[in-house]
């Protein structure tokens, strides 16, 4: 009998010979259990990794103790220079993790001779003494030094593997934005016997979710409102690639209190059929979903989709403008991007609080700014309705409504915690910032979409069983 096996591609294989070559220890170790020698085995390897330390530690101590009247001597002479007395290098440690590399800060002359004696290094005991390096051990690489995936690699196997993982959660919560390597030494960064507890109570509630992603369809319809079932990835290539389509493009991100708006707002609902892309966010949406039979492959939302934006933006001869929110915030989600992502670029910045006589200055600036997105945060269904007013006459090659977004960038309004997020809870995180403001938008808004979505259900089924009655 044949089986019909898929054969592997050769990344795959590529990858299962370097997980291999990371394992052989993994292998060894395993083999030494199974024997009645493991146990000792096992025990002398730990006690060799504690006289390690040990000898690292007393041998570090010692030293600057003994060398502690040379250390003033050169802080005496460093405080008469204008120079920093230390110089901090980024290298990489154990299992990958980086750490700053301590030198005193000489330059050639007139300590060539302290250089020779490698007097510059001394601050390299600390080091040691954090436990960032050892007495003796391979050269402390330079990030650039080793390959990267080969280092995330190495970092990866050394933990050891569990039944509930990072990744998966964030799987199960719609979340799952970036790669699973990515996640997985973003857990081994993080790792604490508090977040892995945390992890274990989220893995509960993160059951029920569910997962039928697989069989999603490429667009789903809420309520009337048509949207595009697609993940983050693909939305950034939407958006990213818009500048080589022959018009522009109008995108819009969608969540329960926009379809609500939609039902009552027929130039809003016309807006959305009419968009280029209209993309699902938020748990409500998966939710209808889940009861629509049509599954909501990632919540797309223009929140999580700005940092990966900017990030791509790093690479790519393409501007921003920021246009919404109060005088004073987008400035300061200008300065968050030159932060976080120096080599994105923002074309132009404009608040949200212009008068209709000034809106040809506003639309004048975005054109000379020369940008190829735009993003609007003036609040739903308003920057909806602006964008489809003003697609043309701006210049830009896409443009989206993002609501709050530069509220959260700028600092002024906290996001939730990924735990938050994590669990699909983020609304009662925004309802407990802004009660007054967000109690109908999630406690009235929420029942009565889900209402909706009952109602349309059970009248469509009322329609097709009258149709099939006909038919008989
Ligand atoms: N806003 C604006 N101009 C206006 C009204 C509102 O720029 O005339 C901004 C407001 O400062 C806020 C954003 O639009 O930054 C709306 O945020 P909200 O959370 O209400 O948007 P939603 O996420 O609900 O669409």
């Amino acid at each position: 009998m044949t089986i019909n096996a898929k054969p592997p591609v050769e990344s795959e294989i590529n990858l299962a010979a370097e997980y291999a070559r990371y394992s052989q220890l993994g292998i060894l170790k395993r083999r030494v259990r199974l024997g009645w020698l493991g146990s000792l085995w096992q025990f002398l390897l730990v006690v060799n990794g504690w006289g390690k330390r040990a000898f690292d530690l007393i041998f570090a101590c010692s030293l600057l103790i003994a060398l502690f009247p040379l250390l003033i001597l050169i802080a005496i002479w460093q405080l008469g220079s204008q120079r920093r007395a230390l110089i901090l290098d980024a290298r990489i440690g154990r299992w990958g993790v980086p750490f700053q590399l301590l030198e005193l800060n000489f330059d050639d002359n007139p300590t060539a001779l302290a250089r020779r004696l490698y007097i510059h290094r001394l601050p390299q005991l600390l080091n040691v003494i954090r436990g960032d390096m050892s007495l003796i051990g391979p050269r402390a690489a330079r990030p650039g030094d080793l390959d990267l995936h080969q280092r995330a690699l190495q970092k990866r196997s050394s933990v050891r593997p569990g039944i509930v993982s990072l990744w998966w959660l964030r799987k199960r919560a719609n979340i799952d934005f970036t790669s699973e390597l990515a996640v997985d030494l973003e857990y081994i960064d993080k790792q604490s016997v508090r977040g892995d507890v945390g992890i274990a109570l989220r893995a509960l509630p993160a059951l029920l979710y569910g997962s039928g992603t697989a069989t999603a369809p490429e667009h789903v319809d809420v309520l009337g409102v048509p949207m595009r079932n697609i993940t983050m990835e693909e939305a950034l290539e939407y958006i990213l690639t818009a500048p080589s389509e022959p018009t522009p493009k109008q995108l819009c991100f969608v969540n329960t209190d926009c379809v609500n708006k939609a039902q009552s707002n027929a130039e809003y609902a016309a807006c959305l059929r009419t968009a280029d892309a209209v993309l699902a966010d938020g748990i409500g949406i998966r939710i209808a979903g889940k009861i629509l039979r049509q599954e909501i492959r990632q919540n797309v939302n223009g929140t999580d989709l700005f940092p990966l934006l900017c990030g791509r933006l790093e690479t790519l001869d393409q501007g921003i403008y920021l246009l919404g929110a109060k005088p004073g915030i987008v400035e300061d989600v200008r300065d968050w991007v030159a932060r976080n992502y120096p080599l994105a670029k923002i074309s132009g910045v404009h608040h949200g609080y212009f008068t209709a006589e000034e809106e040809p200055e506003v639309l004048r600036q975005i054109k000379a700014s020369g940008a190829q997105i735009l993003l609007v945060a003036f609040g739903a269904p308003r920057q909806e309705l602006w964008i489809s007013q003003h697609l043309a006459g701006s210049g830009v090659s896409i443009a989206m409504g993002v609501g709050g977004l530069f509220d959260f960038y700028s600092g002024r309004i906290p996001r939730a915690p990924q735990w938050m997020r994590e669990l699909s809870l983020e609304w009662i995180f925004r309802l407990m910032q802004e009660p007054s403001r967000m109690w109908k938008r999630y406690l009235v808004g929420n029942v009565v979409f889900l209402a909706r979505v009952m109602w349309w259900v059970l009248s469509r089924r009322k329609t097709s069983s009258t149709a099939m009655e006909m038919g008989d």
